[in-house]
């Protein structure tokens, strides 16, 4: 089976606001990657390049590019720029770019952009530590310059993807189920179960709100009743898949109950899934994840990588389960959602008729 490709450089490490989202991620990362997988040929790391200009231009607007070269940001409190995080924010776009194209060529079954994954910027405008869509990129640059016509992504970071929505709501090629923390309870706002898309989009936007503290188990249920039969029916050419690891339980920022086994399950299904749908062809991106220490993302990023590639790797839970904590907790909850969601669904998809 044809390798798969780690998109990661040393310039990433500029990508950092000095709060939660710091530049030394990359690098503890890596420090573990080499560590497990470093001497296991089925992985291979690229270097990935700057986006250009017209990179750029496949998802944002030049007005928008213009301001963000100029570091003037909406919100400094938000998505502070300086012209480092504005390279870095370039590379990543640039790494997203790459891992569509190298996977599309065959020349790799899977790519992963190590700490991409932006959810929260639109077309015009910086948000939530993201400044340009590498997601969207990836996802433009694969229609507009390889013809891809079909492309699922599907986001399971804690926080819903509202950037990445935006950009594809109108877009029926585009089918986007985003598995995410209760908007009520989380940031961004939206995520809500409506809208599902917007004008020939409709029906084409899934978002998924859980509930705080949903275990490993009902994420299955989701992944098995939502996921798979959608994917089945779409048909794509190929999913990009945003994870991470701030659904685990110790994450500081979300509250949800996953473990690292529940991180493996969710890239493992999708794996399965790639293999009948699409020649096994899937971009990730794994980039959240803020736990005290700072010892839990890298095992969460690469328990992800592990399950998308059917790697056997030992990791240990490096925090304790907090107490009662279940791995079934809010199943019959995350039932009802479901329901709720496959009779919303209906009147778009044959697989729920
Ligand atoms: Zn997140």
């Amino acid at each position: 089976m044809a390798p798969t490709a780690i998109l990661y450089s040393e310039k990433m490490r500029e990508y950092d606001l000095g709060h939660v989202l710091t530049g030394e991620r990359y690098e503890r990362f890596m420090d573990l990657f080499r560590e497990k997988l470093g001497g296991n040929p089925d992985f291979e790391i690229v270097e990935p390049d700057y986006a250009t200009e017209a990179d750029l231009r496949l998802v944002h607007t030049q007005e928008y590019i213009r301001r963000v070269e100029r570091c003037q940001s909406r919100d400094p409190h938000d998505t502070p720029l300086s012209p480092g995080v504005v390279r870095a924010a370039k590379l990543l776009a640039g790494a997203g770019k790459l891992a569509g194209e190298l996977v599309h060529s065959g020349a790799y079954s899977k790519a992963v952009v190590i700490g991409g994954g932006v959810q929260h910027a639109g077309k015009d405008y910086e948000k939530g530590f993201g400044i340009f869509s590498d997601v969207g990129i990836c996802a433009e640059n694969l229609m507009q310059n390889y013809g891809l016509e079909r492309i699922l992504i599907l986001d399971a970071d804690a926080h819903a993807g509202d950037g990445i929505y935006s950009i594809f709501a109108h877009d029926p090629r585009v089918l986007f189920i985003s598995i995410h923390q209760d908007p009520r309870t989380l940031y961004p706002g939206p995520g809500y179960r409506d809208p599902m898309g917007e004008g020939r989009g409709e029906g084409y936007s899934v978002n998924i709100p859980l509930l705080p503290g949903t275990s490993d188990l009902a994420y299955e249920s989701i992944l098995d009743g939502i996921f798979r039969p959608m994917a089945a029916e779409f048909c794509p050419q190929v999913i990009l898949m945003v994870d991470g690891s701030d659904t685990h339980f110790i994450d500081r920022i979300t509250c949800m109950g996953l473990t690292l086994k529940g991180i493996y399950m969710i890239a493992d299904r999708v794996r399965e899934v790639a293999d009948k749908v699409c020649e096994g062809r899937v971009v990730a991106f794994a980039g959240s994840g803020y736990d005290p220490k700072g010892i839990l993302f890298p095992r969460g990023w690469l328990a992800s990588i592990c399950g998308l590639t059917g790697t056997k790797v030992d990791l240990e839970e490096p925090y304790p389960l907090p107490p009662g904590h279940r791995r079934d907790y809010a199943v019959p909850q995350t039932e009802e959602v479901l329901e709720a969601l496959k009779g919303k669904l209906r009147p778009y998809w044959k697989c729920f008729a």
